[in-house]
């Protein structure tokens, strides 16, 4: 086990009817805030006005900005820089999925920097410091809700790029299951894939003698395969629901990867493949995840196998090899159960010209992951094995 600094300070007010409890949680640190949300979800199904009562019980004042959309555009971001500049916000809500959450850390980090706050996305700067920012969580899936990474798409460009700092952790997320239900199935999908992702990126990994964080990544996994299928049945159960929204929000708080040494290698793959093609990330993860790991497994089959036995319950009889193959094959399965694509071509038809263009967007800041080291040529390899 690595040496580590665990520091996941976010406050999860989880449960039925939290959402109400917003503008009291928020005047503890702020009178005055921007509230930031998506495409309208908040709206149809009466989140939106829920919050806007408990901020005014609570004597919250709001500037709203709505719009954010999926792959979140840097525009938006320095709209609500703008915004907050002007009407002196020092305190910043998200209502929403990923998406949201990440504008508003975005938002959080451009108000108090004079240049502009894509400069801290292309490693120009370093980030001293950012507003606090608090999430109601509409959707689980990318773990923004206590993590310390924000994703922006600059549209100008076609990058994505993520950007990590302890200051960027909200100040606490309210996750009530009841938001979920008015999910699409191809949304939820996405979510569970991403969640799952966040896992691997931290369970495949050089460093050995693991075993609790090992079984902490292998119960998060197991209580997500076991979970979501039922959503596709009913999409109304509360506890399925509350095993997914604690699953997705352990899978990215930091916990499952301390003392270990995580890739995160996929993530910048499929980041490159969302930007340029603007499709949802967990769909992007499906494709990219199975042939990541078929293009690494031999790197450690050990492990590859120890994946398929302890998450996927296959008989250990087997000759590792064996095991490691039927492992990444479950995975792919279970993605293409929950109606996700698995293959580029699934969704996209891109030239050779695309893939070389996106493996060199990809590795734009040098090579890629841990596990194993991947240049622009690996990446290559990776989207070609996707195909
Ligand atoms: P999202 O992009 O925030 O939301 C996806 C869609 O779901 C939106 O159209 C949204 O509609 C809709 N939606 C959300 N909640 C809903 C609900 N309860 N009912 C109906 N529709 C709902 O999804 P996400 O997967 O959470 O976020 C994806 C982003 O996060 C990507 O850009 C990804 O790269 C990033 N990410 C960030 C981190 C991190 O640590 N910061 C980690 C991994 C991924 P509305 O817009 O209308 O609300
Ligand atoms: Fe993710």
């Amino acid at each position: 086990m690595n040496n580590f600094r665990f520091y996941s300070p976010t406050e999860i007010i989880f449960g039925r009817g939290v959402q109400k409890e917003t503008g009291k949680n928020i005047k503890k640190y702020s009178s005055k805030i921007l509230f930031h949300y998506g495409g309208g979800s908040i709206k149809k199904s009466g989140l939106y006005e829920e919050i806007i009562t408990s901020l005014k019980e609570a004597g919250v004042d709001f500037v709203e900005l709505g719009g954010v959309q999926p792959n979140p555009r840097l525009s938006l971001v320095r709209e609500g820089i703008k915004l907050c500049r002007e009407h002196d916000i020092g305190f910043i809500l998200a209502a929403g999925g990923g998406s949201v959450i990440d504008s508003a850390k975005a938002i959080a980090m451009g108000v108090g920097y004079e240049g502009d706050v894509w400069d801290f996305f292309m490693r120009k700067t370093t980030l001293t410091k950012s507003l606090p920012v608090a999430a109601v969580l509409t959707i689980p899936a990318a773990g923004s809700e206590s993590s310390q990474g924000t994703v922006i798409t600059n549209e100008e460009t076609q990058m994505k790029i993520g950007f990590n700092s302890p200051l960027l952790r909200p100040v606490f997320s309210i996750l009530n299951p009841e938001l979920c239900f008015t999910l699409p199935q191809n949304q939820m999908a996405y979510g569970v894939c991403d969640m799952m992702a966040h896992i691997f990126e931290r369970y495949f990994t050089n460093v050995k003698n693991n075993d609790l964080t090992d079984n902490l990544c292998e119960a998060t996994l197991k209580a997500i395969i076991k979970n979501a299928p039922k959503l596709l049945k009913d999409n109304k159960d509360y506890n399925v629901w509350a095993e997914i929204m604690f699953s997705g929000n352990l899978a990215h708080n930091g916990l499952l990867g301390m003392g270990r040494e995580e890739d995160w290698a996929s993530h910048a793959i499929e980041h490159s493949l969302s930007a340029v093609y603007d499709i949802a990330h967990g769909a992007g993860l499906a494709i990219i995840f199975p042939a990541w790991m078929k293009y690494v497994y031999k790197h450690n089959t050990g492990l590859f196998a120890q994946f398929a036995v302890n998450v996927w319950g296959e008989k250990p009889e087997d000759t590792e090899e064996t095991l490691a193959v039927k492992g990444i094959k479950r995975t792919e399965e279970f993605f293409k159960s929950l109606g996700l694509p698995t293959r580029i071509k699934d969704i996209l038809n891109p030239t050779e010209q695309d893939l070389l263009l996106m493996s060199g967007k990809a590795t734009a800041f040098g090579s890629l992951g841990n596990f194993i080291k991947l240049d622009a040529n690996a990446v290559l390899d990776v989207y070609k094995l996707a195909l």
